[in-house]
């Protein structure tokens, strides 16, 4: 299996194949390389968390560019529009609905990336959601890992911005105060 991944220290994409068995998300770009979580594949090799961030929360997600698809309705409505141009409304109808059909097909042959919502990192591979063990995306789920960071930024900001004042606790003459 491949994992996709974001370095933490220098925000380059990189990868590692054969995830199961490596030690370590190396980044080519900065050299540095991050140990991985043991333990994120089952007996039987299928991923049970994300192997970088070690977070059970994963989606699975269409390997399928979403441009392919838009290219091929597209295409299908050109050719939908020019055949009804020359007369034949029926045939158009086929066209279209042709290029529909296309679409899912690719779609369904297209193969499985399950995706971390908390780091971003990406599985691909043979078996990656083997017995549909994740689902689609789920925005209330990606909406708690947004709140996660800014919440923990919020404290840290509140913290510095308490500091230096803290030693003047409210009792301070108030200017104003006429
Ligand atoms: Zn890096
Ligand atoms: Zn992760």
């Amino acid at each position: 299996m491949d994992l996709t991944f974001e370095c933490s220290q220098c925000r380059m994409i990189d990868h590692v194949d054969g995830v199961e068995s490596a030690p370590q998300a190396f980044c080519s770009h900065c050299r540095t390389g991050r140990d991985l979580a043991p333990g994120s594949f089952d007996a039987v090799g299928r991923p049970t968390a994300c192997p970088l961030c070690a977070s059970a929360d994963l989606y699975v997600l269409k390997d399928f560019p979403q441009e392919i698809g838009l290219a091929i309705v597209l295409a299908g409505f050109a050719v939908s529009l020019v055949v009804w141009y020359y007369g034949s409304r029926q045939s158009a109808y086929l066209a279209l609905g042709a290029s529909v059909l296309l679409d899912l097909v690719f779609y369904r042959l297209m193969p499985d990336a399950v995706v971390c919502y908390r780091c971003g990192s990406q599985l691909r591979g043979p078996g990656v959601n083997r017995g549909r063990r994740f689902r689609w995306f789920d925005p209330a789920v990606a909406n708690r890992y947004r709140r996660e960071p800014s919440r923990a930024e919020e404290s840290k900001s509140r913290e510095a911005s308490v500091e230096p004042g803290g030693t003047d606790p409210a009792g301070g003459p108030m200017p104003d105060a006429t």
